[in-house]
């Protein structure tokens, strides 16, 4: 891959700690250049600039809440008069558990901001400067919770629900223009934000009966912003050791 797309850039929200950070590392091993986006862990971020560099590739730090839409193109807008990435992975993610009749109101709003709201912003401003470019891949980060439904997780089942309606719309509104959009939808994969639940009982509910690593999500990532995946577009791509089929 490196010498047939030396200089494309992939946009990844959420990518200072756990799968956008393995996905970001991998990219970058694929020789692909990174806009990183994150939040507030300004120090995970920097290691990770770091290890994109080693794999000399660069990396951009765009540290923007993707909640706050004139943040983002505020941010993003100025970057794009200069260069379109091939690809946005949108990752960045929260989780509020708790059961809907306990649930603030600010604990679902948050919820639906941060994964699928981000969507519209980040998937406008994206989709438009690839459009002008005439390619590009959009991916989104759903999970098994959006797939199912899970106790606990209202809100955020239907934001991932959501993430998976919105991408397979917009494969059909982006399909003649040379751009494929899908979704890889992880079961429970070992970063911090599974850290805290009960995974000894959970294994047993799961088929390869281990959690699974944030490398086995990036390795799908890279596979759908290769030459490979060109036919593929509007799919969901499950990757949960056999959790939900
Ligand atoms: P982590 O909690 O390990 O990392 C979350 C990342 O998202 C961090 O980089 C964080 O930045 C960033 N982030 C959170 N909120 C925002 C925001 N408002 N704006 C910008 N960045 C933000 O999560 P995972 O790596 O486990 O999850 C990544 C994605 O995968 C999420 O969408 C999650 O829902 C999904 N997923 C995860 C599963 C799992 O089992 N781990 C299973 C299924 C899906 P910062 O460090 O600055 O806070």
């Amino acid at each position: 891959m490196d010498s047939e797309k030396p200089r494309d850039i992939i946009f990844i929200s959420g990518a200072s700690r756990g799968i956008g950070a393995a996905i970001a590392v991998y990219l970058a091993a694929s020789g692909f250049d990174i806009w990183l986006n994150y939040r507030s862990s300004h120090e995970a971020a920097a290691a990770v600039k770091e290890k994109i560099e080693q794999h000399g590739r660069t990396c951009l730090l765009l540290p923007f809440d993707v909640a706050d839409n004139h943040k983002a193109k505020e941010i993003l807008e100025p970057l794009l008069q200069k260069d379109t990435p091939f690809g946005l992975i949108h990752n960045a993610g929260i989780t509020r558990d708790t059961l809907l009749p306990m649930m603030k109101k600010e604990e679902w709003d948050d919820v639906i901001n941060v994964h699928l709201n981000s969507y519209y912003t980040l998937g406008r401003i994206f989709s438009r400067a690839m459009i002008s470019a005439k390619r590009g891949r959009i991916i989104a980060i759903s999970s098994v919770s959006g797939e199912t439904g899970q106790a606990g997780q209202v809100n955020y089942s239907a934001a991932k629900a959501g993430l998976i309606g919105a991408s397979k719309a917009l494969a059909r509104e982006l399909a003649r223009r040379n751009i494929l959009v899908n979704v890889v939808s992880p079961g429970l994969i070992d970063t911090e934000m599974t850290h805290g639940l009960a995974v000894d009982e959970l294994i047993g509910l799961i088929p390869l009966r281990r959690l699974g690593r944030a490398d086995e999500i990036a390795g799908v990532v890279r596979f759908l912003l290769s030459d490979e995946a060109s036919y593929i577009t509007g799919q969901v791509f499950s990757v949960n050791g056999g959790l939900y089929m």
